[in-house]
């Protein structure tokens, strides 16, 4: 840790940084920060940066607020924006401590941090590589975001205006910050977008995919463009997902790889896959938070509305790439980049592990594309549907301990407290479809 620190003070000089800002995530997986002066380095590293935790969705009460932030030397990064002649920021990602030095159970960092010294005690590493999509969204004359796709293209398609560029800022400066990129194209939908990176250990992915998303809107705001994350932002085509791809390494050795079998899956991937099944509608509500997550777990958009498994399938829960050797992993398909990345990881690393301790096999594994398939067909072959709205998904995991077990007690409450407010919100409020279809007919 002392070599990590020295190198940081050399990174520091040499860029003569000035200002450090201390980050963290709220209970949502929202980017928070506070700004600090470079020379106070040392009490970030020793976790004495303090800050009001009853302002901080899902922390703490006002009563008893005081928290503490220490910083995560893994993740230090210069921010390449910023850099100018003589002057450059840098940031850190923190996890939230109380006055007392104990870990902060209200902190979704370490939320994933308990599943993975849980995986580590079962002689695990839990590896993630997550697909998160994004569209982006042209603004008007006064700076606010449109619902105008930027663009008309599609898969793979070359944008003929400023979606090339912005790709090519975003993959310049994510690298820059030491990711390792590994793919960039355009996606289905108009104006929608997936950057690739490398998959790493569960805590660095979800750092990674929380920086991810910070970039990505600061660049695209570089060329007056908006982008979002939100899951469904336009009716009637693709919305966004974020894929998780998640394998188990012992020794460096991927667990799910066996030569042996007719899909080259050992047992534990069986198992692992049967976890999933069993459990992820339970914690749907943590990979799909928000109300629009639920618009676009619709059928036709290559986003899964029942639980299943297949190879190739794509409108299947969980699919298993064709990829073997050391990048043999599990794909599940339904999170959306709404979620907080640190609750989801761990929720479906958990599913996964718990199935692994059951040590039953899935039911078989579905070839056929679902949508197409009819009622009596999906009834006869077994298939659960998703929870299909945000309510739906609360009830499920009101009722759930294993997503107890896996946020605490703390996050699991207050998170479905936070939940069941924002569906009473969506409840009562009188949508534009009402007014439409019974405003004259009544
Ligand atoms: N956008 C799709 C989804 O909602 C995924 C499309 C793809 O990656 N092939 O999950
Ligand atoms: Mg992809
Ligand atoms: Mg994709
Ligand atoms: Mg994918």
């Amino acid at each position: 840790e002392n070599e990590q620190l020295e190198n940081i003070k050399k990174q520091i000089a040499e860029k003569k940084v000035e200002l450090l800002h201390m980050q963290f995530v709220d209970i949502e997986g929202i980017l928070k920060h506070v700004t600090i002066t470079i020379d106070q380095l040392e009490s970030a590293v020793e976790g004495k940066i303090m800050f009001d935790g009853s302002s901080i969705k899902g922390f703490c009460p006002v009563n008893n607020s005081d928290l503490y932030l220490r910083s995560d030397l893994n993740t230090f990064s210069i921010l390449p924006w910023s850099i100018e002649d003589g002057y450059a920021e840098a940031r850190l990602l923190c996890s939230v401590y109380n006055p007392d030095n104990t870990p902060y159970e209200g902190d979704p960092r370490h939320v994933l941090k308990r599943t993975i010294e849980k995986a580590g005690r079962l002689g695990y590493t839990i590896s993630i590589g997550p697909e998160l999509e994004f569209f982006l969204f042209q603004m008007d004359d006064k700076g606010v975001p449109t619902t105008t796709p930027h663009d008309q293209g599609g898969y793979f398609e070359p944008s003929h205006d400023l979606g090339e560029k912005v790709r090519l800022e975003i993959y310049r400066t994510l690298k820059a910050m030491g990711f390792k990129i590994e793919a960039s194209h355009h996606e289905v939908a108009m104006g929608q977008h997936e950057i690739n990176f490398e998959f790493k250990d569960a805590l660095t992915s979800a750092d990674n995919a929380t920086t991810y998303k910070w970039v990505v809107k600061n660049v695209a705001k570089q060329f007056n463009l908006h982008a979002s994350f939100m899951p469904k932002p336009v009716q009637e085509i693709n919305g966004s997902g974020m894929h998780i791809n998640i394998s188990l390494l012992q020794d460096g050795q991927n667990i799910f790889l066996d030569s042996e079998d007719e899909l080259k899956l050992s047992k534990n991937a069986y198992y692992f896959i049967n976890g999933l099944m069993l459990y992820t509608d339970q914690l749907s509500a943590i990979t799909n938070p928000i109300v629009n997550s639920y618009k676009r777990l619709v059928p036709g958009y290559e986003a899964p509305c029942y639980i299943a498994w297949s190879t190739s399938n794509r409108s299947t829960l969980i699919r298993i790439p064709a990829k073997r050797g050391n990048a043999t992993r599990v794909e599940v398909r339904h999170p959306d980049p709404s979620a907080n990345p640190y609750l989801a990881y761990a929720a479906i690393a958990e599913a996964g592990l718990k199935g692994m301790e059951l040590r039953e096999l899935p039911v078989d594994l579905i070839d056929k594309d679902i949508f197409s398939m009819e009622v009596d067909e999906r009834n006869a072959a077994g298939l659960r549907h998703l929870p299909d709205s945000l309510e739906a998904a609360l009830v499920l995991m009101d009722k759930s301990e294993i997503a107890k077990e896996i946020l605490g007690t703390h996050v699991y409450n207050t998170f479905i407290a936070l939940k069941r407010e924002e569906w009473a919100q969506y409840r009562t409020t009188v949508h534009k479809w009402e007014l439409e279809n019974y405003h004259s007919k009544f």
